[in-house]
């Protein structure tokens, strides 16, 4: 004889079960995790105070973040607002404290990724915009387009009502400092594509790159990066982090968020972000799986130094460099923002 069905099971069953859909949508816990670059860190050659200053300011974005995913904010607010803590920090290279170009200016790169539904925006060589992620947003939200570049894309930011600042505004003592060193190093040497040459400084990674992967309560991925790019950079150069798939990339579908930093050459050529959400998505690989072997078996071989944060859709999150260290964090299950910054 047929089991009675309980009559509580068949009201959901008849009613298509809104009260266990709800729970489901309700209950995601949401995640928040962050990068503020890969390289030379070590312990060795960071004074105290500017590590301690260091840490505050990735503990204040990781908690400006994750207070957004708390209240129910979208992963994508909680990512814009927590990268602007760190581009208005004088110690990262992105915003203000960004790396000088070779021409002594100040050219900034950001984009950021909807999981949800694979809308993304990005901005590269700024020249005058405070907060680049923010205009990546707006080029995702209020343009038909995914990137927009230097006088372009300053132009759709002041028709989107955005303050523009003096070029200067970037600019650092410490910025300043690496700039004069540097010129004064390659004085009259032309540049060549050899890591030993010391005009190719960027090959002598600096770090400083900021991202962030998130889930929200709705169970929403995003992902968002933005820096200054590579110190000297020279000839309109831009790296992996405004490349949709080379230095960010976020899919509900896959279940995977990443941004990435290091030399973007090699980040764009191996199509970083994007190859580690696929081998999550068609290999059904772990992040950390997935991560590790494209920062380790891909990108060490080739000499490309970097490394990722990445998110999986149950709000897991691994980092994973190949460099000396990398400045990073995560909220952990009580809610508190956990930062490292050496290896
Ligand atoms: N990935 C950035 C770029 O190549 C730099 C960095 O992450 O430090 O522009």
């Amino acid at each position: 004889m047929p089991r009675p069905i309980p009559i509580l099971a068949l009201l959901m069953a008849l009613t298509h079960t809104p009260y266990a859909r709800a729970q489901t949508a309700s209950t995601t816990h949401p995640a928040f995790a962050m990068h503020g670059g890969a390289g030379k860190i070590l312990k060795q050659n960071i004074k105290p105070e500017v590590e301690a200053a260091i840490r505050a300011d990735l503990e204040q974005a990781l908690t400006t973040g994750y207070a957004i995913l708390q209240r129910g904010g979208t992963a994508l607010d909680a990512i814009e607002a927590a990268i602007r803590v760190l581009e208005d920090s004088p110690r990262f290279n992105a915003g203000k404290g960004a790396v000088m170009t070779a021409q002594g200016t100040f050219e900034l790169d950001a984009s950021i990724m909807d999981g949800q539904t694979l809308a993304a925006g990005a901005v590269a060589g700024l020249m005058h915009i405070k907060n680049p992620i923010s205009l990546a947003r707006l080029v995702m939200t209020k343009s038909p387009h995914v990137m927009l570049i230097g006088s372009g894309a300053e132009a759709f930011a002041l028709s989107q009502g955005i303050d523009t600042v003096p070029n200067e505004y970037f600019a650092t003592d410490v910025r300043h400092q690496q700039y004069e060193k540097w010129r004064d190093s390659v004085a009259g040497k032309p540049t060549q594509q050899s890591s030993a040459d010391p005009a190719n400084a960027w090959a002598d990674h600096k770090y400083g790159t900021v991202g962030a992967v998130a889930l929200d309560r709705q169970g929403n991925l995003a992902a968002g990066t933005s820096t200054g790019g590579t110190p000297f950079k020279r000839w309109g150069r831009v790296g992996d982090s405004p490349i949709i798939g080379a230095g960010t990339y976020a899919s509900n579908k896959a279940g995977c968020a990443v941004s990435g930093t290091g030399v973007g050459e090699y980040f764009i050529r191996n199509t970083v972000a994007a190859d580690i959400c696929k081998r999550v998505e068609y290999l059904h690989e772990s992040i950390d799986k997935a991560a590790k072997h494209v920062i380790h078996d891909v990108l060490v071989p080739q000499g490309g130094d970097g490394g990722v944060v990445v998110m999986d859709k149950k709000g897991h999150s691994v980092h994973v460099f190949n460099t000396d260290g990398m400045f990073r964090g995560y909220i952990d299950a009580n809610g508190k923002p956990v930062v490292e910054l050496y290896k």
